[in-house]
């Protein structure tokens, strides 16, 4: 094996950051380190507001940390400007979000061909083709000359994933990508990302959902802006189960 065959796609190192609003100073992210593989498929839980969005921005290189370095493919990201930043997103990241963000007033082809209007060197009919192709992974080729609003909730995220893979990014991240579905259209969109998975996508997926984080190869858990083992995240979450029952008991009108 070559140096660049066991060079994480990404690598955080001692990642801190801190949000400032007013008076308040946040400690969303305090020492964050881990490697991301190509073609692994990762889970981050945990519970709400323990900065699992956070991280996922800083990974996409939709903010920068406070603190702490960050390599990507063997490349360290700091100090670069809003505009290859952009590029590096655009070339290098796809995302999937809970609220689809598909954008209203573009069809589900024009929308999926979107990322590939800023890449050089595309032709529309090359953008065209491999829209299309994306949307068949996904199997929404029958709705191509939809609205967004004209699709259900799950068919919407579909879509989104079909935007996300269009580029042929090194890594899908996917914040909450079944926080606005059923149950039903939530497990497909898992067995999607698993298929992706299988067929060689590396995937960084944030879920609160204990079920599906179990679909990933690895499971980050997250507690107060830390990486926790899962012993801890057991423990932590049955002190905070308990913490409520007691509240419920001496508040007999609270309800959990
Ligand atoms: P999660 O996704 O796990 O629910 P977040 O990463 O969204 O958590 O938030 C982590 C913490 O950082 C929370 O306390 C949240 O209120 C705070 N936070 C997130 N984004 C901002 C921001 N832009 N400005 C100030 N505080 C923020
Ligand atoms: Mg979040």
């Amino acid at each position: 094996m070559t140096a660049t065959d066991t060079t994480p796609l990404i690598k955080l190192e001692a990642i801190s950051k801190i949000f400032y609003t007013d008076d308040v100073e946040t400690h969303a992210l305090s020492n964050v380190s881990f490697d991301i593989r190509s073609g692994d498929y990762v889970s981050i839980s945990g519970p709400s507001g323990s900065g699992k969005s956070t991280l996922l921005a800083i990974l996409g290189l939709l903010d920068a940390p406070s603190k702490g370095s960050y390599l990507l493919q063997g490349r360290s990201i700091e100090g670069i400007g809003a505009s290859e930043r952009a590029q590096i997103r655009n070339d290098s990241i796809g995302f999937i979000f809970q609220a689809f963000n598909l954008i209203g007033d573009l069809t589900v082809l024009e929308n999926v061909e979107l990322p590939l209007i800023y890449r050089e060197g595309v032709s529309k009919s090359e953008r065209r083709a491999l829209a299309e192709a994306a949307l068949d992974r996904v199997r929404m080729t029958h709705r191509l000359k939809h609205y967004p609003a004209q699709l259900s909730g799950g068919q919407q995220q579909r879509v989104a994933v079909a935007r996300a893979l269009v580029g042929q990014p090194s890594i899908l991240l996917a914040d909450e990508p079944t926080g606005n579905l059923d149950s039903r259209n939530g497990e497909q969109v898992m067995l999607l990302l698993d298929e992706l998975h299988r067929s060689g996508a590396t995937i960084c997926m944030v879920t609160h959902d204990p079920r599906y984080a179990g679909f990933a190869q690895r499971q980050i858990f997250m507690f107060d802006g830390q990486i926790v083992d899962e012993a801890t995240m057991e423990r932590l979450r049955e002190e905070e189960d308990r913490r409520i029952r007691n509240l419920v008991a001496v508040h007999p009108r609270v309800r959990a």
